[in-house]
């Protein structure tokens, strides 16, 4: 699936108070991509993501996903089309935590009445290295395994597209690089396109493809 933004713009407010969080972004994304987005807090990286997850609208231009634009249906269409074609990893997990691991697992396939795949759901738990922890409370576990139990969750309903949000933002450095090398792996194992941001060079750099964003200004800075 290749995804393509155009000109992406968004404004918050109005008059003096406006604030340009992001000004006419492009970016093309191809199946298979494994892309960070670098920047400083308050650059405009949550609301570029925002905007090409379809988690907001933008003030102007177009999101593409296979040549339709997302942005231009009724929101129940653009919020199913968000629970199947893309999975969401965020800085602080965001696990219920009265469910289990499992239950926090297979979450987004009861929100949308769909039945789990026990076969993937095991291929991906044992990938993920939490057989062993499925019944456990996320109280009951560490930052990295519950970084874990939510990329299992973003992997269950079989999407497109993985964005993840400062994934590494709550953990110390070495669970934030073993968080990223299972990204990597999960790229290069399930064939995911997986976009991810961070304020974090080091982390930036393990992705193939590098994007630094300044004040709300998009610009490729490596690729490999
Ligand atoms: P980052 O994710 O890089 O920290 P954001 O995309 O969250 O940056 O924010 C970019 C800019 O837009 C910042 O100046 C921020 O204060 C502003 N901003 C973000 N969300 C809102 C909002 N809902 N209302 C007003 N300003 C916002
Ligand atoms: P933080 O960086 O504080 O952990 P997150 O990255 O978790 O914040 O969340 C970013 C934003 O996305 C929040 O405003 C949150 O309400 C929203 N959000 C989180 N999960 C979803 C979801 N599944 N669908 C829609 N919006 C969500």
């Amino acid at each position: 699936m290749r995804i393509v933004a155009t000109d992406l713009t968004k404004r918050y407010g109005t008059g003096e108070n406006q604030v340009i969080a992001l000004h006419k972004a492009n970016l093309e994304i191809q199946a298979r991509d494994f892309i960070s987005i670098v920047g400083p807090s308050g650059s405009g990286k949550s609301t570029l993501l925002h905007l090409i997850s379809g988690l907001d609208y933008p003030t102007e231009g177009v999101v593409e996903y296979d040549g339709q634009n997302i942005h231009q249906g009724k929101d129940a269409v653009l919020s199913a089309f968000r629970r199947r074609r893309i999975g969401f990893i965020f800085q602080k997990f965001h696990l219920i935590p009265v469910l289990t691991a499992r239950e926090n697992i297979i979450m987004p396939l009861l929100l949308d009445h769909r039945q789990v795949d026990e076969g993937y759901f095991k291929q991906i738990t044992q990938f993920l290295g939490l057989e062993h922890r499925l019944t456990h409370l996320p109280s009951e576990l560490s930052g990295g395994q519950q970084q874990r139990v939510a990329i299992a969750r973003a992997l269950i309903a079989k999407p497109d597209v993985i964005f993840a949000d400062e994934p590494t933002g709550n953990l110390d450095s070495q669970s934030g690089r073993e968080v990223m090398d299972l990204l990597a792996s999960v790229h290069r194992e399930f064939g995911k396109t997986i976009v991810v941001i961070t304020h974090d060079d080091r982390i930036a750099q393990m992705a193939e493809r590098k994007f630094s964003i300044v004040d709300g200004i998009l610009s490729e800075v490596s690729r490999r």
